[in-house]
């Protein structure tokens, strides 16, 4: 009685909506077009029609409007056999254009990109370590209008900013909650942009940026679910589940570096011990180097030991010496046990591995692969996907700008902020 119940209350509803917004129907069509050229095309007018089980009369509509709107358009001609060509249609990527940038420790990174976050203008600024958040925004701010009006000549539409910082982010408000990282507490950055600027302004974790952009242009697009673990002076993780990005009760979520896999460990700055970062980052790295030169008096290191930098260690390493390949290999098993965890409890098809540390990919690599199959699915599902990103320079302002992207993009139903690509053009 109840199912039943529910499931004419959800026929009346679905009718409601089928009957009581055309308009609303219409954006949703619009939006599943061009989401299918964005990310398969070119496509013919049948192609879309099959991917979207949508008639070929709505597709021709929607397409001649899209056409006009300028966001795709005809190019080139199918080789069919016989009859009538099909032609195909594209996605334009410099229907508009967007902000990237990413908030470093002393430095703003900022990028100018389509809308296939192809890096077309960039720009970066230097600021002192522990310079106060507003100080800094006057800066971003700066920075954003200098880099939007040198290229103006390029821009036919500016559509939105994205940004990425590293610390707790409160996306739908648009703040920064908390960076360890630049020592800030809560600012509020669409806030303060949005005063100076009137497109969109988007903020999220910088890791969760980079997911993004490796689930839409990079290795992601391939995998329904995978984690992107970030390595450096820090070790953080993007949860991509499903296709979307997890981010838990309050954005929290991927805070790998922090998870415990020794007792005792060795302290961390978060005041605990035993964190992944304290047993895989650059710090441990350096005093692991240090610890096993104690007893390698051979090493190209050994009179450098109180002086050592993770450039000394990598050309060291690379130049086939024992101490340094050691070190690295150590923090790669640590890391290895770390991402063992994540396995057991997220089951992923793909790790992707990125930051600054994959210079040393060569190195980590061996300890991480050795301790992988350790994981609980081993014995039964002995394959995994390990990858190192190749999305290259500029893939954490990409994954800012994809911060925007996704959202001009989105369905209308999800959109979270009234500017959307539906409204623009129409
Ligand atoms: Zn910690």
């Amino acid at each position: 009685m109840l199912k039943s119940l529910l499931r004419s209350e959800g026929v009346v509803k679905l009718e409601h909506l089928r009957r009581g917004n055309k308009a609303l129907i219409k954006d949703l069509n619009r939006a599943l077009v061009l989401h299918h050229l964005r990310i398969h095309g070119p496509l013919s007018r049948t192609d879309i029609a099959t991917e979207t089980k949508l008639g070929l009369s709505t597709i021709t509509k929607i397409t001649d409007e899209l056409i006009t709107q300028g966001l795709i358009r005809e190019v080139g001609e199918g080789d069919s056999s016989g009859g009538r060509r099909p032609v195909f249609l594209e996605f334009i990527p410099h229907y508009g254009h967007v902000v990237g940038a990413k908030i470093e420790k002393g430095q703003l990174v900022l990028a100018l990109t389509d809308l296939e976050a192809e890096i077309v203008a960039k720009d970066s600024i230097a600021f002192p370590v522990g310079a106060p958040a507003g100080e800094v925004l006057a800066l971003l701010a700066d920075a954003i209008a200098t880099l939007v009006q040198k290229n103006k000549a390029l821009i036919h539409r500016w559509l939105g900013i994205g940004i990425g910082i590293s610390g707790l982010v409160d996306q739908s408000a648009g703040e920064l909650v908390f960076s360890s990282l630049l020592g800030w507490g809560r600012v509020p950055f669409r806030e303060i942009l949005s005063q100076r600027f009137s497109v969109p302004v988007f903020i999220d974790n910088d890791v969760n940026t980079y997911a993004l952009a490796e689930l839409s242009y990079g290795y992601g697009r391939e995998a329904d679910d995978f984690l992107l673990v970030t390595i450096g002076a820090g070790i953080g993780a993007g949860l991509i589940l499903d296709k979307k990005i997890y981010r838990g009760g309050f954005g929290g979520a991927g805070e790998i570096g922090h998870m415990v896999i020794a007792t005792p460990g060795n302290p961390c700055y978060c005041g605990r011990q035993g964190c992944l970062e304290a047993h895989a980052g650059e710090q441990f790295i350096l005093s692991e180097c240090k610890r096993i030169l104690s007893q390698e008096k051979d090493s190209l290191l050994y009179n450098e030991r109180l002086q050592l930098t993770m450039e000394k260690v990598l050309k060291a390493a690379k130049a086939g010496d024992y101490a340094a390949r050691q070190a690295f290999y150590n923090a790669g098993r640590n890391l290895g046990i770390g991402l063992v965890n994540l396995i057991n409890i997220l089951n992923p098809t793909t790790i992707i591995l990125a930051g600054e540390g994959m210079v040393a990919e060569e190195f980590i690599l061996p300890g991480i692969k050795g301790v992988l199959p350790t994981n609980f699915f081993n014995r039964f599902h002995p394959e995994y996907d390990l990858r190192v990103s190749r999305l290259g320079e500029g893939a954490w302002e990409k994954g800012a700008a994809t911060l925007v992207i996704n959202e001009l993009f989105k369905a209308p139903i999800y959109q979270g902020q009234k500017t959307v690509l539906s409204g623009i053009g129409n």
